[in-house]
């Protein structure tokens, strides 16, 4: 039975981490909250473990990839800019796909090709340090998510959210051919200043997503069910336990908010903070952090949020049963 460690205050959380297990070179991996995000994870916390880490002379860099969706996440430079305008910036910063979010290690797990940020393979151990909040897709946000979905690299979230290839909003494309010059195997053309998709060369990068002035480029979120996504994740979480299997993991139950930190918007945390929690078991803390949540956090929404849980144990990532230290 995996132990769960659970208190109010992030020292007395540090003081039970086994950091002996970490190596020398680790990647802290954070979400820095989309632009206009308030609620993501406190930056003092992370602080806190990075400088923990640093005393005890190891390096650290907080790891990220960029997003799928065209923001000022899109890509490394300004998305670097975000995560120091959001207090992150008392560490180095380390984007891991490359400054366009195309750069990526293939991972093989059972005939799944999971598409992870290039630079995970320069770190040797990894902490995790998570918001849980609520998923429109997910249902909920924990550790299984923020590596999951958040390792991926631009293709590899696309892949994730959807099977169905991107499509040109014609109301809102100028024809500039941004696109057509950005799409590498040549699956966009313009005509009649309308650009237009051929889904049988679409290899599903994202590239026009992120490069669309006009954000003419749609999203196909309709085209994946939840427990597909899910499912996705775990696997993409098994691929990275490829990379790297010296990994522990901090969720913090603060600021929990009904939706994703994704959220270009302000978000009002709908219930009270719980705490903070820590592990080596990656399914053992989302599902101390479900229960701790309770019934208030299982009703907003509808998803069945047991699903990726169930995906990671069937991939071997982790355990349900858990025992809950208190600290
Ligand atoms: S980049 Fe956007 S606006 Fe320009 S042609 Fe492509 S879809 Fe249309
Ligand atoms: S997703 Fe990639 S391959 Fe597909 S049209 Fe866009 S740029 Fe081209």
């Amino acid at each position: 039975m995996a132990e769960v460690y659970f208190s109010k205050q992030i020292e007395k959380i540090i003081d039970k981490i086994d950091f002996s297990h970490l190596g020398k070179n680790v990647a802290i991996k954070v979400h820095f909250g989309e632009d206009k995000c308030d609620t993501y994870v406190n930056p003092a916390i992370v602080k806190k473990v990075y400088s923990k880490v640093i005393s005890l002379n190891k390096k650290a860099t907080l790891v990220e990839c960029n997003v799928m969706y065209k923001g000022r996440r899109t890509e490394s430079i300004s998305h670097i800019e975000v995560a120091k305008e959001h207090g992150f910036d008392f560490a180095p910063i380390d984007i891991l796909d490359g400054e366009k979010g195309n750069e990526f290690i293939e991972v093989n797990v059972d005939g799944f090709k999971a598409k992870i940020g290039k630079g995970l393979e320069k770190y040797d151990s990894m902490i995790v340090i998570s918001h849980f909040k609520g998923h429109m897709m997910a249902g909920y946000g924990g550790a299984i998510k923020n590596i999951g979905m958040g390792l991926g690299n631009r293709a590899g979230k696309l892949h994730m959210h959807s099977n169905i290839k991107p499509s040109i909003i014609n109301s809102k494309c100028k024809g500039c051919g941004i696109c057509y010059n950005n799409c590498d195997v040549k699956a966009v053309e313009v005509m009649n200043k309308k650009a237009k998709i051929d889904p049988e060369k679409c290899v599903g990068c994202a590239m026009c997503i992120a490069v669309c002035p006009e954000r003419a480029v749609h999203i196909p979120w309709e085209g994946s069910t939840s427990a597909e996504l899910q499912e996705k994740m775990a696997y993409y979480c098994k691929a990275v336990s490829r990379i790297i299997d010296n990994v522990i993991y901090i969720n913090v139950l603060e600021n929990i908010t009904s939706e994703c930190d994704c959220m270009n918007t302000k978000q009002k945390p709908f219930m009270e903070n719980i705490g903070i929690l820590y592990s080596k078991d990656i399914v053992a803390i989302d599902k101390a952090s479900l229960d701790l949540a309770g019934e208030k956090f299982s009703k907003i929404n509808s998803i069945n949020k047991l699903k990726q849980l169930d995906f990671a144990v069937y991939f071997g990532l982790g355990k349900k049963e858990y025992s809950l230290v208190k600290v």
